[in-house]
């Protein structure tokens, strides 16, 4: 069997387009894997959001040129906002051992390309050999076409990215992916309601739908209460059992949003907010639409109307002429809104941008990399105050994996918890009483279980004079 490799780098929105490559690679009878030497066919899905993204790209763009040249059979496709809507010809010059040059999302030009060097019968035989390998469980309800973001192979995971809105309309004056991402443009609710039955019917339990303003879901349609129909239909899918959805912008987080949100026990509380700065200036040089006093009314709003949320949120740096006491500002309202999880990146200027044309950028890397960590020290300080406030409370987590010995699953408001089981828990909900936390994780121990270990530990205790219950089940979830 042929094999494929993508290699990802950057946002959640390129690992779901990856994972749709995959599945288009999977129906022409491909098979994924981790080495690069094995495949017949490698996807560089690649990021330009920040320097350091696009550099990492470049690199394994020039370290693959022996790999392509090695093999003239085989094939080396270049995806995402490297490529942006068209590639350039000064991109495809300075390529010239890439094969393929595939938009953001679009999966199309390299299945084209696959398929115009196979023989029509061996297609064929080749699509219906993998449908049914896979689908069947299929029926007229969930046509096999309208699942475009799970590969076909090996286990389903139990938390599956659904892209809902691709591109963006805005104009946020550092941001590069309007440009290479294109214009907003909304998926039909029927194709995504479709794809998530048919990613459930596969073992997915929970769904982030994506959009770089997933509020706008559905506005370049006319319809501005899109996302909150939506996520009302997405919530009838029987078997799925958690939505998300990611990112929003605060100007379009409506009531009636935070409302549905509220109602529906589907819906997690967990709402990811970039504020961007805390120095209404720089709001306004990074044409953001919001003052901090807007910002603060949003949070107290969202915390109003949905209870026990988690609010994360995105920072800049070092954004062009940001000074002390305007860095001082984004310091200051992270310490007064105490969000539960912040997205930290140093400025760096994107080619093409309106702050890279028209600003200069003058903060010294240094300070970049100063006030980065003095926001990173601040997160894990408030971070960990945060987490310590679930100590010894039983939370219902979604397992979703094993990483290292443990099992590791989310609360509904996303945070990380890790306990030890023998029993297969993949996919289950399970509650977990706390036992340790940390300022990114937390560990604890299966609340069946829990009773269990405490009976035992209670009877050694006092056979034994042992520690306290609660420090040697600690010990034991280590
Ligand atoms: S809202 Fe602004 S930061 Fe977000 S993708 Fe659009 S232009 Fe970029």
């Amino acid at each position: 069997m042929k094999k494929y490799h993508i290699w990802t780098i950057g946002c959640q929105m390129n690992v779901a387009d990856s994972t749709h490559v995959g599945a288009e690679l999977e129906k022409l009878g491909y098979e994924p894997t981790a080495d690069i030497d094995e495949a017949e066919v490698v996807v560089l899905n690649t990021c330009v959001v920040r320097q350091s993204a696009e550099d990492k790209a470049a690199g394994k763009l020039g370290s693959l040129k022996p790999w392509r040249k090695q093999n003239p059979d085989r094939t080396l496709a270049l995806m995402g906002c490297m490529v942006g809507v068209k590639p350039s010809p000064a991109l495809v010059n300075a390529f010239p051992w890439v094969d393929v040059f595939m938009a953001p999302s679009e999966a199309s030009p390299l299945v084209d390309y696959i398929r115009n060097q196979m023989i029509e019968g061996e297609l064929a035989a080749l699509e219906q050999q993998q449908l049914q390998r896979r689908y069947q469980f299929q029926d007229d309800a969930y046509p096999i076409a309208s699942v475009k973001h799970l590969a076909l192979l090996g286990d389903a995971p139990v938390a599956a990215h659904v892209p809902v809105v691709y591109g963006c309309s805005h104009a946020c004056t550092f941001c590069i992916i309007p440009f290479r991402r294109g214009i907003e443009r909304s998926r039909p609710q029927v194709e995504i309601i479709q794809e998530i039955r048919g990613l459930v019917a596969q073992g997915v339990k929970e769904v982030t739908l994506l959009g770089q303003i997933v509020d706008r879901y559905g506005y370049d349609h006319g319809d501005n209460h899109g996302l909150t129909g939506l996520l009302r239909e997405v919530h009838e899918v029987a078997g799925l059992e958690r939505i998300r959805f990611l990112t929003s912008h605060p100007n379009y987080m409506t009531d009636e949003l935070l409302e549905t949100v509220a109602a529906l026990p589907k819906l997690m509380p967990h709402i990811e907010a970039p504020i961007q700065a805390g120095d209404n200036e720089v709001l306004t040089r990074m044409k953001r639409g919001y003052t901090a006093k807007d910002y603060r009314q949003l949070v107290a709003r969202i915390r109003r109307i949905i209870p026990d949320v988690a609010i994360h949120t995105d920072i800049i740096v070092g954004f062009p002429g940001e000074s002390d006491e305007q860095f001082q500002q984004t310091y200051d309202i992270l310490e007064e809104l105490r969000l539960d999880k912040a997205h930290l990146a140093r400025y760096s200027p994107r080619p093409g941008t309106v702050s890279d044309r028209r600003m200069i950028d003058d903060v010294p890397d240094e300070e970049k990399r100063r006030r980065h960590q003095l926001l990173e020290e601040q997160h894990e300080r408030i971070s960990a105050e945060i987490n310590r406030r679930w100590q010894d409370k039983t939370v219902q987590v979604l397992v979703e994996d094993r990483h290292k010995g443990k099992w590791r699953g989310r609360t509904p408001q996303n945070r990380l918890v890790f306990f030890s089981d023998e029993r297969d828990l993949r996919g289950q909900l399970l509650d977990v009483r706390i036992t340790w936390t940390g300022p990114w994780s937390m560990q604890g121990v299966p609340a069946d279980r829990g009773q269990v270990d405490e009976t035992i530990a209670n009877r050694l205790s006092a056979q034994e004079n042992l520690p306290t219950t609660v420090s040697l089940i600690a010990e034991n979830s280590m």
